[in-house]
């Protein structure tokens, strides 16, 4: 009614607010100060009428009059607003440029679009309008706003607007800020829970996931072991700082690991042991062939143990340990492939017992067979710990193979670990560094092996019962390969026994042509790939099956790969036939002895070892002092130089055992008297011409059949070892002892030209006879 009214009029209304919100305002309910304002258009809708005015100045109504045709009169009086009296004053101008900016900054931060902003507020340059337009935007209560309208001092109200700009500027950054915390906080949070996520995924993964269940599994373990008072202590401890340790920590996997530790060595288990000897001697008879003496003692071995622990099972009853008494430590010694491991193994089956075996190769430092402190960054347990821990029992057969390679270094002397080891004073509470805790060695069999003697240190050699095996013979490789070797490897490939057969001339072949070795490791490797060779041929032939006799080995193996020397093609004077012994096996060797003008040195060639040379020497001073007796010309060593050279160079020799054989072939030279092809000879010799004894006797003599040799002149002191050489091979060989250096010669030096006659061997005839 008031709009139709003002529209009909001036089109000029008063605007002021409500005092209370009531359907029927009247003048007690409005305010009295309010605005003149001017109609500038109006609008017409269905629900009424809209209409947009714009204010022209402050009015107070001093009197409402009562409601008349639906519109309120009120009686005005226009209101002036204070305008600063300088308005150039520094300060009051920058109060309004302060008001302005901060304005914009409250509009921007609103979002306003820039456009209307500087629009909006660049279309008022008069301050107090300027404070009014932006106290019409304000966030402000409704009596606010009237205070400020109310306001007519324009600096005043300046003051009040940009107060509440700044309040309303400070509010926003605070929501602002607080917006920005939640934020972060809701993602740090979402962050922590994703993490968290993929980590129980990790665990889950690697079985981690219930550190709780893991600890109450390992310390469930550790009850049930049988551990002594002592050891429990410490475990006991290491379990509660295992609980107290983060599961995450690199600490509790170094703890975890060592319980595990504990957990898994054998600290009761035992298998029953049933020594029986006819079983023992049966298994051992089956898994073996020859190796009489070897099984000889390791019977003999076991027949000690039996009644070592039926007396003291007799004695203490009540003993429940079951003690079985100390027996010596077994030190099986020979050359690779001969057996060794393998009747250790047989013994473990023989006793009933577990075997493990483990390699003290390379082992150099202490900690090899004891074990790094658990300090140390990846400690281990040493081999001796980690081989009771395979064996799983506490009274396996344990194989310590190849003491002889124990090497030492600065960090100590592994040899001196495994003197406690093997000392049945000190075995019972044998401490591993790692461990840490006393382990129980008492019951473990201990059996070393090793190829060379001379290489074990000398303690260690006192502990130890040697047990030699020497190398096999053609006539025993045969029987072995026959028996054992090729049914394996007819096995390991697949083929039945009918599917390969190889007759004697086969096996020999391979043997001779393609191993060199003391041995049957190579044969067996051999004997395996012929055999795939076969398998091949018959799955891709579709053949039934094949015999194979020597040309097979041949045709299917290629060419023969070993030459052994053989016997010299004539006798040659300065030419000596001498015999060596290495693992591989014997073989004869040639020494050659030259003499040349020259000053009387002796030159040496052909690798010798230091020993070797001296046993040179010493062949030479013998000669020369005994000339005449030689029948060596007078002379023969005037303005003249020796030379001993020994072919094959790349074998390296030593020992002193060529002695004879140099001063054979050297005798030889200066005599011009030819040496007997046929005679293969070793020996020391002394200056004072005396031949003594030497090893390897067997192999070497085995070597010297391969090349063709049938006559073989040891020293006499020898005679004992005659024994170990199979009955075969000695019904086709000839023996001379010798004492002397004279012994020597007479057998090995060809008779004078002119007399054609057999050489004497009148002297301690032969061997067998001996
Ligand atoms: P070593 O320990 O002396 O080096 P191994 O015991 O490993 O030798 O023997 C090598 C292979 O030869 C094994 O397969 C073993 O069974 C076999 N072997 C050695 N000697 C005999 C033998 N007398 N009878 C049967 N097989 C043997």
């Amino acid at each position: 009614a008031a709009v139709q009214e003002a529209l009909t009029g001036d089109h000029r209304l008063f605007a002021v607010t409500q005092r209370e919100n009531v359907d029927a305002p009247s003048g007690e309910t409005l305010y009295s100060v309010g605005t003149v304002v001017q109609i500038v258009q109006t609008h017409r809708m269905r629900s009424g009428l809209q209409v947009v005015i714009q204010g022209e100045n402050r009015a107070q109504a001093l009197a409402y009059s009562a409601e008349h045709e639906g519109a309120l009169h009120a009686t005005l009086l226009d209101m002036e607003r204070l305008t600063p009296r300088n308005p150039k004053d520094p300060i009051f101008q920058a109060l309004d440029r302060e008001l302005r900016e901060r304005a914009v900054e409250l509009g921007t931060r609103r979002g306003v679009p820039n456009e209307a902003l500087s629009q909006l507020i660049g279309g008022i340059d008069e301050p107090g309008p300027f404070s009014d337009l932006v106290a019409y935007y304000l966030e402000l209560a409704t009596e606010e706003k009237q205070r400020l309208l109310e306001m007519l001092d324009d600096e005043g109200r300046m003051r009040e607007c940009l107060l509440a700009v700044e309040r309303e500027l400070a509010r926003m950054d605070a929501q602002e800020e607080i917006k920005a915390q939640v934020q972060s906080e809701l993602g740090e949070r979402q962050r922590e829970m994703h993490l968290r996520e993929q980590l129980r995924a990790i665990q889950k993964e690697l079985g981690e996931d219930e550190e709780k269940d893991d600890i109450e599994d390992i310390r469930a373990r550790i009850r049930a072991l049988d551990l002594g008072e002592e050891p429990r202590i410490e475990v006991d401890r290491e379990l509660r700082r295992l609980e107290r340790t983060s599961p995450q920590s690199a600490e509790y996997q170094v703890i975890r690991t060592f319980l595990e530790w504990v957990t898994e060595l054998p600290w009761q288990e035992r298998t029953e042991e049933k020594i029986d000897l006819q079983l023992a001697e049966t298994i051992l008879e089956e898994d073996h062939h020859g190796l009489a003496d070897v099984k000889d003692r390791v019977l003999e071995f076991l027949a000690v143990k039996k009644l070592q622990s039926d007396r003291s099972a007799a004695r203490d009853e009540t003993d429940a340990k079951g003690s079985t008494g100390h027996g010596p430590i077994l030190l099986f010694v020979g050359p690779p492939g001969v057996g060794k491991t393998s009747i250790a193994q047989s013994i473990a089956r023989a006793l009933g017992r577990k075997y493990v075996r483990i390699s003290l190769g390379g082992a150099r430092d202490e900690a090899d067979i004891r074990g790094h402190r658990r300090t140390y960054v990846g400690a281990m347990p040493g081999r001796i710990i980690q081989g009771m821990r395979q064996a799983g029992s506490k009274n396996p057969v344990f194989l310590l193979d190849e003491v002889d390679k124990l090497g030492v270094s600065f960090q100590g002397d592994p040899s001196a670990g495994l003197l406690e080891v093997l000392d049945p004073a000190q075995n019972s509470t044998f401490v591993d560094h790692y461990l840490g805790i006393p382990f129980d060695l008492s019951e473990v069999l201990f059996i070393a092996t090793a190829n060379y003697l001379d290489r074990i240190p000398g303690p260690l050699l006192d502990r130890m019962e040697r047990v030699d095996f020497a190398g096999y013979t053609e006539a025993e490789k045969l029987q072995i390969a026959k028996r054992y070797l090729l049914p394996r490897q007819r096995k390991e490939n697949g083929l039945t026994d009918e599917e390969l057969q190889m007759d004697d001339q086969a096996v020999l072949a391979i043997v001779q042509n393609y191993t060199r070795e003391a041995g049957v490791r190579q044969l067996e490797r051999e004997l395996g790939k012929f055999a795939r060779k076969i398998a091949r041929r018959i799955a891709g032939d579709k053949l039934a099956s094949i015999k194979a006799g020597g040309a097979d080995v041949r045709e299917l193996l290629g060419r023969p790969r070993v030459h052994p020397e053989r016997m010299a093609e004539e006798d040659i004077a300065g030419v000596a036939t001498g015999m060596f012994y290495t693992p591989m096996g014997g073989d004869i060797m040639f020494v050659e002895a030259s003499i040349m003008p020259g000053e009387g040195r002796l030159v040496l060639t052909g690798q010798l070892g230091d020993v070797m040379k001296e046993s040179a020497r010493a062949a030479l001073s013998y000669a020369k002092s005994h000339w005449r007796s030689l029948g060596i010309p007078e002379d023969a060593l005037n303005q003249r130089e020796v030379h001993i050279h020994v072919p094959a160079g790349a074998i390296p020799k030593d020992g002193p055992s060529a002695g004879i054989t140099m001063a054979t072939a050297l005798v030889s030279a200066l005599t011009a008297r030819k040496v007997r092809r046929e005679v293969a000879m070793t020996g020391e010799l002394t200056l004072t011409g005396r031949v003594l004894p030497i090893g390897g006797v067997k192999e070497k003599v085995l070597g010297a059949i391969r090349a063709g040799i049938r006559e073989i002149i040891l020293p006499f002191a020898n005679d004992a070892d005659l024994e170990d050489i199979p009955e075969d091979v000695r019904a086709v060989i000839s023996f001379h002892l010798a004492e002397t250096l004279d012994d020597v010669l007479k057998v090995a030096l060809a008779e004078e030209e002119h007399q054609e006659q057999a050489p004497e061997t009148g002297f301690h005839e032969q061997a067998m006879s001996h």
